[in-house]
């Protein structure tokens, strides 16, 4: 069995990132992402300095406007008004989940489709699955890497996603059973109300797992030899210790599988890492800028 490192491959992926921004700096752009937060959750908190720490990493000028959580909706649309009409600025995100008084899909059709850096905008939601993405979202696209630093190629091979969410499930489908390289796969979708899920993951040579749901995917769902890419992020109690884990069962699974991928230091990495990517790329397409994309 092969543990795929996601730590590694991000670490490249943001070497490559870098050599951008000095590229878009020689010709006179500084490449900003702009987050936003209108949410009292700290794990969104947690997950927005992150991505704040990342782009300071490679050089992208990270800019953060909190919106208060207590503010009516019309303000955070304001501000993602403001930032899609400044030209300083390359990428918006605005931090999901936001809070309830905030229509969500007007949020996300409100970002400016060439600063979507997340991949979220109906536009970029339509482009993708046209099969001419403009921006991949971040993990999906984290994940195609993943598989082709462990050298596996979807094309012809039976991937099974499951979870069939805007942000995980749905892209990364659309990614592997897309034409092009990292797709070409024959691709199933499994979600909450499949018969007998273990049916369908045990005939898959890829099995994506992105239900929520701790160390739910067991050994004896899985092929031998399979690649299994584990996206969850489920925090649990072991032990009275609070510790993270995916939805896959890692050491049952691990033995039987081909490659997995670790929680943490896997997916989560790549997430990050492509985020970086899609700000550098929405930069240079604004301005015409030609950069060398990892
Ligand atoms: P979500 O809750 O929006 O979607 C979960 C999906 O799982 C749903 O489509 C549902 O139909 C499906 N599902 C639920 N129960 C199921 C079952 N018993 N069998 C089959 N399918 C079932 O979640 P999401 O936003 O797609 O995230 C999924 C997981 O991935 C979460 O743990 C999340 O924290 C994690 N995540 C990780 C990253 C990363 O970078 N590593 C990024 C995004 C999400």
């Amino acid at each position: 069995m092969t543990d795929i490192d996601g730590n590694a491959v991000a670490a490249e992926i943001r070497d490559g990132v870098a050599d951008c921004v000095e590229t878009l700096k020689r010709a006179g752009v500084e490449p900003a992402l702009a987050t936003v937060l209108m949410s009292d959750d700290p794990a969104s908190e947690t997950y927005v300095s992150m991505k704040q720490n990342d782009c300071e990493e490679v050089g992208i000028d990270g800019i953060h406007v909190d919106v208060d959580d207590d503010a009516p909706a019309e303000e955070l649309y304001d501000t993602v008004d403001e930032l899609n009409a400044d030209d300083s600025v390359h990428g918006v995100l605005v931090q999901m989940p936001v809070v309830d008084q905030v229509d969500t899909r007007r949020v996300l059709r409100s970002v400016d489709p060439a600063k979507d850096v997340d991949g979220f905008h109906p536009e970029n939601v339509g482009r993708l699955v046209a099969g001419n993405p403009r921006f991949k979202p971040c993990t999906p696209h984290g994940i195609q890497r993943l598989l082709a630093a462990a050298g596996v190629d979807p094309e012809g091979k039976e991937a099974v996603v499951v979870g069939r969410s805007d942000i995980v499930g749905k892209p990364m489908a659309n990614l592997l059973f897309g034409r092009g390289e990292g797709g070409n796969a024959t691709t199933t979708v499994c979600h909450s109300r499949t018969d007998d899920l273990a049916s369908h993951t045990r005939r898959a040579d890829i099995v994506v797992a992105a239900a929520g749901i701790p160390e739910f995917i067991t050994a004896d769902m899985i092929s031998e030899g399979a690649t299994v890419i584990d996206v969850g992020i489920n925090r649990v109690e072991r032990d009275g210790e609070s510790t993270l884990v995916g939805d896959v069962a890692y050491d049952e699974v691990a033995d039987k599988a081909g490659a997995i991928t670790p929680v943490p230091g896997g997916v989560g990495p790549m997430t990050r890492a492509m985020l970086l990517y899609n700000t550098v790329k929405a930069a240079s397409e604004q301005h015409g800028v030609e950069i060398d994309l990892p």
